[in-house]
């Protein structure tokens, strides 16, 4: 498909190769769906989308937020929440960090100021958590507005949080998002599964100069969009979580690096091959970042969310015993078990693929 838009764009035979790949994706993308992200803004005002996205929580758990200006905090911009649980009793603070300045680096994350333990002495400390963002700052004539990426950044991160502020163990080492690597992402992405449900939108994405709802149709473009070009990233994924694989599995050294890749992703490969590249020489997440053996855990994360999202599109996705089962037989345990123990206990089941390949649009 994007061969031919290629070739009809330029007006001659295009074969493509891997460079063009993403110049003529993000023409395709603009000329079929005129999206413009940064039209959604009014529609994700920052004190809404808090309402929104803490609601969630509340909606799903029965937890509920209270700001607490008594906490001291390290700057100004950051505001302290403690977290309550349905039966009143206290779950742990979080921290939020929405707003850039000069000495904070870029990104997102979500990091613990104390963990959830069982002290020697039999006292149930709870958790301190904090999640980090880089939003556009208010203006006196203009409040935060986010992208939808934003909302689903911040979904994410606060999916880390419930992790960290549900954990139930005895020792920090093993509480909360200290788990194996390859499960840590599943309840953060689990949540970004939302930002394109209508009915949780409805609850508080509102125009913030008229109020109007956002509009289903753009909701629906939002899903579109995020189909768009996901076969061709599977496979990108794949390819270098085979190629990681391939280099962990040698049991001698690799006379023919290229040679070598080439064979590692051939069940993927979707560009002839370029003579004279290799990739390993600049994977620095897996010979430097700490990914060894471990990259597959991007992909394996997407099949375990949205496998479980599933089940919550089964039975309702605000359905109050589902939620509960995915916070006992997951949110609570953090690294106390094997991860498919846990899986199963919430899923009935192992994960399949299925889920993803549907809400990716690969499948019907
Ligand atoms: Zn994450």
């Amino acid at each position: 498909e994007l061969s031919a838009y290629a070739s009809q764009t330029e007006g001659r035979e295009i074969e493509l190769c891997p460079w063009d790949y993403s110049y003529y994706a993000n023409k395709l993308k603009n000329a079929r769906y005129a999206y413009d992200e940064e039209a959604l803004r009014p529609y994700f005002e920052l004190g809404n989308v808090i309402d929104g996205v803490f609601g969630l929580a509340t909606r799903l758990y029965g937890v509920t937020f209270r700001e607490n200006n008594e906490i001291p905090v390290y700057h100004p911009d950051v505001r302290a929440y403690e977290v309550i649980d349905r039966d009143g009793s206290f779950l742990g603070i979080i921290y939020t960090d929405f707003f850039p300045r000069d000495s904070k680096r870029p990104g997102a994350w979500m990091t613990e100021f104390r963990s959830e333990e069982i002290t020697p002495e039999g006292e149930h400390i709870r958790p301190h958590v904090t999640i980090v963002m880089n939003f556009t700052k208010p203006t006196a004539t203009r409040p935060s507005l986010l992208a939808p990426y934003e909302v689903e950044t911040f979904l994410h991160e606060f999916g880390h949080a419930l992790h960290g502020l549900f954990a139930a163990t005895k020792y920090a080492s093993l509480s909360g998002t200290n788990v194996l690597r390859d499960f840590v992402e599943l309840p953060s992405q689990f949540n970004e599964n939302y930002l394109t449900e209508k009915e949780f939108l409805d609850g508080f994405a509102r125009h913030y100069q008229t109020g109007e709802p956002i509009p289903a149709e753009l909701v629906d473009r939002i899903v579109a969009v995020s189909r768009f070009g996901a076969a061709y990233a599977c496979l990108r994924q794949l390819n270098f979580g085979l190629i990681d694989m391939a280099w962990h599995s040698i049991t001698s050294p690799v006379d023919d690096p290229e040679a070598f890749e080439c064979e590692a992703g051939a069940p993927v490969a979707m560009f002839a091959h370029i003579p004279g590249s290799v990739i390993g020489s600049t994977f620095s997440h897996i010979f430097a970042g700490g990914y060894a053996a471990g990259y597959y855990s991007y992909k394996w994360a997407e099949v375990l969310d949205a496998d479980a999202f599933a089940k919550f599109k089964e039975n309702g996705i605000f359905d109050r015993a589902t939620a509960e089962s995915f916070r006992t037989c997951i949110l609570m345990r953090g690294g106390t078990e094997d991860p498919d123990e846990l899986y199963r206990r919430f899923r009935g089941q192992d994960p399949s693929i299925t889920a993803l390949l549907a809400r990716d649009g690969i499948t019907e």
